[in-house]
């Protein structure tokens, strides 16, 4: 049904604030961005609509970093370091990391946390990069000085409606929102219209460690055996681990659909208040399946659904180059690498979860990340990292978890004050001292095992 529109009448929006440097979105790739900017003494503002930092990592309960690791010829190595230290630091000083653990088939690593404490420990890392943190504040729009820059983004919040004036701006909404109110060329989905399908996840706690013992391998095969007998599952791939204290388990397990078969999309609102109802229905219908069927989980109870449904992939936003998925198989080199990603391709199809890595243990298990998939086209003042910078569909399947967008983040927030020197587009950057800066605050490009010169 078509409502038709209204026409809103004209109205002054106060400016807030003016900055170097506005970021928009506190996920890993948000985090890094901000703090590589508020270190180089940059002002810098990040906005953000909850009311804490974390992205996915929080806000949609994932409680693990994937892609902070690569299996380098058998040899299980973390690879992203730089910011994504300092986190992991402070986590451990407040005992929320677990050691990291082998996940899909033994052939990755990735590493659990606590969410608290990932909260509380990206607060201190901004704080302490001079980093101004808005939260509970929506970016919904933006207004232009030119054709190719941006100006201001508007936000809404308790306090109403205002702009946040800036010279450079770093997109990490996960979603393109800012590339694409500024007219910046995007893509959605496979070509087909298929999008990754989102996850609610969940915690349980009350769990008696000892009788579940390693349930997190019969969890599945438990499922596999339902459904051979005709119980149905929102999907196979099901994860579900132990966090630090082991009474406490994370549960990735649910798919959520539309009516009809598509995947809810997360830039839908009437798609996503429908979501969020389905993904926690099946929160509920799988939870009792694993009570009832594990040894160890008869007192467990569902301690937290996530604030909300996790999405994977929403617009991707096009820039100079887009990583692709033969760049992931293949382990790509790029000259004007900015940092790795040892991630296998993740793809979330409808009621599974199909893996492709690299060859193991023949090849490399990493490809380098290009600085051109952090340049979108069309705009002159803006940067994009995270799950919505450019990629493929298929490369996006992979360099869209933590660790890559840590690596995205920290890069843009230092181009970004390479840009302002020298008064300068992001796509006129010197790569060469953009890489510099990087490895200098201990960023890993991988540029010690380059193989061959690709794009
Ligand atoms: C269910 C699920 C499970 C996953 N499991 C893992 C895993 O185990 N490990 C892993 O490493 N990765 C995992 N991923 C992938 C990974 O978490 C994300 O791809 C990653 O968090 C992307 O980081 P990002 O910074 O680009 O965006 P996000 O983490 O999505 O962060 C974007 C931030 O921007 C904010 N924002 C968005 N729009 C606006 C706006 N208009 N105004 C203000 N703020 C805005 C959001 O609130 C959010 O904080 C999973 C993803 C999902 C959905």
């Amino acid at each position: 049904m078509n409502y038709g529109a209204i026409e809103e009448p004209s109205r002054k929006t106060p400016i807030l604030g003016e900055f170097d440097v506005v970021v928009l979105g506190g996920g890993p790739a948000g985090i890094a961005a901000a703090a590589a900017a508020g270190r180089t003494g940059r002002s810098t503002v990040l906005i953000e609509r909850y009311g804490f930092l974390g992205g996915a990592g929080t806000a949609a309960g994932l409680s693990t970093f994937c892609g902070l690791h690569a299996n380098i010829h058998g040899e299980h190595k973390q690879v992203i370091h730089g910011l994504a230290d300092e986190i992991l630091e402070r986590l451990q000083k407040m005992d929320g990391l677990n050691t990291p653990h082998l996940s899909l088939a033994n052939k990755i690593t990735a590493q659990a946390y606590d969410i608290s404490a990932y909260k509380i420990a990206a607060d201190e890392l901004l704080t302490s990069s001079g980093v101004k943190t808005l939260f509970h504040a929506f970016g919904v729009g933006m207004t232009k000085r030119s054709d190719r820059e941006i100006d201001t983004v508007i936000i809404e919040s308790k306090s109403g409606r205002q702009a946040i004036r800036g010279r450079m701006f770093i997109e990490c909404s996960g979603d393109g929102d800012l590339a694409a109110w500024a007219g910046a060329p995007y893509e959605l989905g496979d070509g087909a219209g298929n999008m990754l399908y989102p996850t609610t996840m969940f915690r349980i706690i009350g769990v008696d460690p000892v009788k579940a013992g390693r349930a997190w391998e019969t969890i599945p095969k438990l499922m596999d055996e339902a459904i051979a007998k005709g119980r149905k599952f929102p999907r196979r791939g099901a994860i579900v681990r132990p966090q630090k204290n082991p009474i406490e388990w994370r549960a990735n397990v649910t798919q959520v659909k539309n009516p009809d078969g598509s995947a809810v999309s997360g830039i839908d609102v009437e798609q996503m208040s429908y979501g969020e109802i389905e993904g926690r229905r099946q929160c509920w219908d799988v939870f009792e399946f694993i009570k009832e069927v594990t040894p160890g989980f008869e007192k467990a109870y569902i301690v937290e659904i996530s604030p909300q449904i996790g999405i994977r992939e929403t617009r991707r936003v096009v820039g100079e180059y887009m990583l692709s998925e033969s760049d992931i198989l293949q382990c790509a080199d790029f000259e004007d690498s900015i940092g790795v990603n040892g991630w296998p391709v993740e793809a979330h199809v409808a009621g599974n979860v199909a893996l492709k890595f690299p060859p193991i243990p023949e090849s490399r298990g990493f490809n380098q990340l290009p600085y051109r998939m952090i340049v979108p086209k069309g705009i002159d003042n803006l940067f994009v990292a995270g799950r919505c910078a450019s990629m493929t569909h298929d490369g996006q399947s992979s360099a869209r978890v933590s660790g890559p967008c840590f690596a995205m983040g920290q890069a843009a927030g230092t181009a970004a004050d390479l840009a302002l020197k020298d008064n300068l587009a992001p796509r006129d950057v010197n790569v060469k001292t953009l890489q510099q800066r990087l490895q200098s605050a201990g960023a890993y490009l991988g540029m010690d095992m380059m193989a061959k010169q690709t794009a």
